[in-house]
C-alpha cells in the first residue's frame, strides 16, 4: 500500500554530470517496496513546481530502512531536486505502480536498459541474483560521459555488456544488438526492458517474434501519479480486448504482449 512519507535525505551522490543519486531514510517505503516501483516526489516545499515528479526506486535496503533513487536533471523539478542536501527532509508517495518486475522463477534473464532507463533495473537484477538466476545485463548509453553503475551492475549479475552508441567506452553500438545476438546462442527465460521508447519497441518486436516473455518499464510523462490526472494511459490488447491502463497504477511495468506503444 503506498504511503506518504517525510523521508530524510541521509544521502547525496553526483554520479556523472547532471546525474544524481539520493539516499533516503524510509522505512515506510523500504518494507513493502518491489523491484519495478516509483517513487512521486515533492521536489520543493513552496507550491511551485504543483506536481510531484517520479522517479524509480533504484536500491532497497530493508536492513537500514534506505531507499534510494537516481535522477539526471532535465527541468525545473529535477533541478530543484538537485539542489536539496543531506538532512533535509523530502515528502514522497510510494511505494508506486502495481505492475512490477517478476522475479521468481526464471533460470536465465537478460536485462536491457537504455540511458536513465538503468537505474530502476539495478533492485531487479540484485533481487534475480538472489534467486539464483542467471542474469545478463545489457546498458547502452549514448557516449562515455554518460555510462553510471559499472561496478554495481557488475555484482548483481553474471555478465556485463556495456556498449555507447559513439564507440568512447567499451562497445560499440545499441546494446540490443549484442542482446540479440546472445539470444542467438542461448534463449532467456525472460527480458526485462527500460528505456527509450525507440528501444523499447525493438525489444518488444523481437521478445514477441522470438516467444520470449518481456517485461518493460514505461516511463511515460505522468501527472499526478495515483490515476486521477489520466495523463500517462496506455493502451493495452489483452485476449483480443482493446483497453487503457495506466502507466501509474496498472503499470509501469507491462508485458510486451499486452501493450501498444
Ligand atoms: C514511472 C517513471 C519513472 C521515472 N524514473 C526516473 C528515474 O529513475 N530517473 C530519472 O532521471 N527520470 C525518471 N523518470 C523521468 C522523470 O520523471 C522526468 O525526467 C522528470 O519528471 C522531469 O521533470 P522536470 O521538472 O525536471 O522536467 P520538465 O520541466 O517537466 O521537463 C523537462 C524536459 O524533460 C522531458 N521529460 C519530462 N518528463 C519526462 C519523461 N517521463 N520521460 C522523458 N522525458 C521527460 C520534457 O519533455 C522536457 O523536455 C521517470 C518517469 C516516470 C513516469
Amino acid at each position: 500500500m503506498p504511503v506518504q512519507a517525510i523521508a530524510k535525505i541521509v544521502g547525496k551522490e553526483k554520479l556523472t554530470e547532471g546525474i544524481y543519486k539520493f539516499s533516503m531514510k524510509c522505512k515506510e517505503i523500504a518494507e513493502t517496496a518491489k523491484p519495478g516501483n516509483f517513487l512521486e516526489i515533492k521536489v520543493s516545499d513552496s507550491y511551485e513546481p504543483f506536481l510531484r515528479r517520479p522517479i524509480s526506486i533504484y536500491n532497497i535496503d530493508k536492513e537500514n530502512d534506505v531507499i534510494e533513487f537516481i535522477f539526471q536533471v532535465k527541468g525545473k523539478g529535477t533541478k530543484m531536486l538537485m539542489e536539496r542536501k543531506i538532512g533535509e527532509d523530502l515528502d514522497i508517495l510510494g511505494p508506486l505502480g502495481y505492475g512490477t518486475f517478476d522475479t521468481k522463477g526464471h533460470k536465465k534473464a537478460y536485462i536491457l536498459g537504455g540511458g536513465i532507463g538503468v537505474f530502476p533495473l539495478y533492485e531487479l537484477a540484485k533481487e534475480l541474483t538472489e534467486e539464483k538466476t542467471d542474469v545478463t545485463v545489457y546498458m547502452g548509453f549514448k557516449t562515455k560521459d554518460l555510462v553510471t553503475l559499472e561496478t554495481e551492475f557488475e555484482d548483481v549479475s553474471n555478465k556485463l555488456v556495456i556498449t555507447t552508441d559513439d564507440g568512447s567506452y567499451k562497445e560499440k553500438g545499441f546494446a540490443i544488438d549484442f542482446m540479440k545476438e546472445d539470444c542467438k546462442k542461448e534463449k532467456p527465460d525472460i527480458i526485462y526492458a527500460c528505456g527509450p521508447l525507440p528501444m523499447l519497441k525493438l525489444v518488444q518486436e523481437f521478445a514477441n517474434a522470438e516467444n520470449i516473455r518481456c517485461q518493460m518499464s514505461l516511463e511515460e510523462r505522468m501527472g499526478c501519479g495515483i490515476q486521477a490526472c489520466v495523463g500517462c494511459a496506455v493502451k493495452v490488447v489483452k485476449n483480443g480486448n482493446e483497453n487503457y491502463e495506466y502507466v501509474c497504477k496498472q503499470g509501469p511495468v507491462f508485458d510486451s504482449k499486452d501493450v501498444v506503444i
